[in-house]
């Protein structure tokens, strides 16, 4: 007997009262720098679905930018918190090790070591800190200074990863100086191809492109690390092409120079792999990194962060580096429960064999809707991803970047109950909680449809 799939319950108009009085006090008091691009205030949630404190209960298609993997209040999460913070919250991993965290590490590197090599793990509470440690370590380990980057790029908002960072002026200006010693490279995108490249050759015009730096401009031997998202989130969700991750490990060996992969938004089973690079390269054995930051899906929204990085890179001295919540026991008992439902060995009901597998199978599912809905929906330009880590680029007729649509599609969503968020210049992101159904996926996109009808 088929149930009638779960809808989007709206109350009252947007905003009601509550969430306007809350909106009111909040823009009184708190920073100036902060967006508030739609009007909802959150009460509580379950699953997929979140609640306002007006009692309207919307569709999570955003998780928080790519955080809650396991939906809000998840059972299993929920349970392993209280039994942490009832023993205890806090010691500091700085001075001493506590088991939740050593088992943590053993569980994470799991996921990334081959070939025997060890690897050890640096936590952190976020993931501009672990990005930060990168760079420290990539600096302290080589000798070297000047770190690559791309553009487009997103690192987080400490100095170190504004400099990194390559998207968005407003993330600089006025703020400097910034961290010397940082370049950026093109990012090869195969909807907008840089460098009078075409899709297919894109990655190999990147990595000319570094080479060419090397002779003229900037001495490879003084270059620490190269650091890149293996999928460009907060740029627009874009995937490259498949030579290039592969080429560009081969071009880090040939001088000597780390490769850092920054896995904060697109790691952590949200690919329908644990790590996104491991969909390139012979499935990441090509593109092996040296280094890699994770945080968001990590702990389900626990502050948590995480630097991987092979034991023969990492030889930071004792003492060198640290931090007082970096590793806390009540994240890291979050995230030994995100990973029982990522890896399935608690399974969701619903959601096949794991996490994993549902993000794969319901992605595969929502890019092939979206794409049918490009032949009825011209402004569609492009539809990319893997699993729920999916991309949706507005363009103009001309086929240039159409921001102001994407913006009125992002709010006409919202408002009928489907929580979005855009990315890039004119993209909306697809990242839901990874225990998303098919059923609800269908819901979500009924909305996307009936909305961008309205559009045309
Ligand atoms: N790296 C990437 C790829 C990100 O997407 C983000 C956050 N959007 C960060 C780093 C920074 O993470 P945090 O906000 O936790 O510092």
């Amino acid at each position: 007997t088929a149930t009638k799939p779960r809808q989007p319950e709206l109350k009252t108009t947007l905003p009601g009262p509550k969430t306007a009085e809350i909106m009111a006090r909040d823009a009184q008091h708190l920073s100036t720098s902060y967006m508030r691009p739609y009007p909802f205030v959150p009460d509580h949630g379950e699953g997929v679905w979140l609640t306002d404190v007006d009692g309207n209960t919307m569709l999570d298609f955003f998780a928080g930018i790519a955080v809650s993997t396991t939906g809000h209040a998840h059972p299993h999460v929920v349970k392993a918190v209280q039994e942490q913070i009832t023993k205890f919250t806090h010691v500091c991993l700085t001075d001493y090790p506590q088991e939740i965290t050593t088992s943590l590490a053993e569980r994470l590197v799991k996921h990334v070591e081959r070939d025997g090599e060890k690897w050890r793990v640096f936590f952190s509470n976020s993931g501009a800190e672990a990005v930060e440690a990168a760079v420290k370590l990539a600096r302290n380990h080589t000798g070297r200074q000047h770190i690559i980057s791309t553009m487009g790029s997103f690192h987080g908002r400490t100095y170190g990863a504004i400099t990194l960072t390559g998207s968005k002026t407003k993330y600089k200006r006025g703020f400097g100086p910034l961290l010397p010693a940082v370049s950026h490279v093109p990012y090869p995108n195969p909807f907008r191809p840089p460098l009078g490249s075409t899709p297919e050759t894109c990655g190999q015009a990147v990595l000319a492109h570094i080479e060419e730096l090397f002779v003229g401009i900037l001495p490879a031997d003084e270059v620490a690390a190269i650091i890149v998202e293996p999928m460009q989130g907060e740029g627009g969700y874009i995937v490259p092409p498949a030579d290039f991750l592969p080429g560009l490990r081969a071009l880090c060996d040939r001088h000597g120079i780390l490769l850092i992969f920054d896995e904060v938004q697109a790691g952590m089973g949200r690919t329908g792999k644990m790590f996104s690079y491991q969909h390139f390269g012979n499935n990441g054995q090509d593109c092996q990194p040296d280094i890699i930051t994770s945080a968001k899906g990590i702990a389900s929204g626990m502050p948590l962060g995480a630097l991987l990085a092979k034991e023969s890179v990492m030889t930071w001295p004792v003492g060198s580096h640290g931090s007082t919540y970096g590793g806390n026991p009540v994240a890291a008992a979050a995230s030994h429960a995100t990973l029982d439902l990522l890896e399935g060995v608690v399974k969701h009901p619903g959601c096949g064999e794991s996490l994993m597998d549902n993000a794969t199978q319901v992605g595969n599912y929502i890019l092939g809707e979206l794409k049918k809905m490009q032949s009825e929906f011209p402004f569609l330009g492009d539809v990319r991803g893997e699993g729920l880590f999916i991309g949706l680029e507005f363009v103009k007729p001309d086929g240039s970047p159409d921001g102001a649509l994407r913006d009125r599609a992002s709010m006409a969503m919202f408002e009928k109950g489907l929580l979005n968020l855009d990315c890039g210049e004119a993209v909306i992101r697809i990242s839901p909680p990874l225990i998303l159904t098919r059923e609800d996926a269908e819901t979500g996109l009924t909305i996307m449809r009936d909305t961008l009808r309205d559009l045309k």
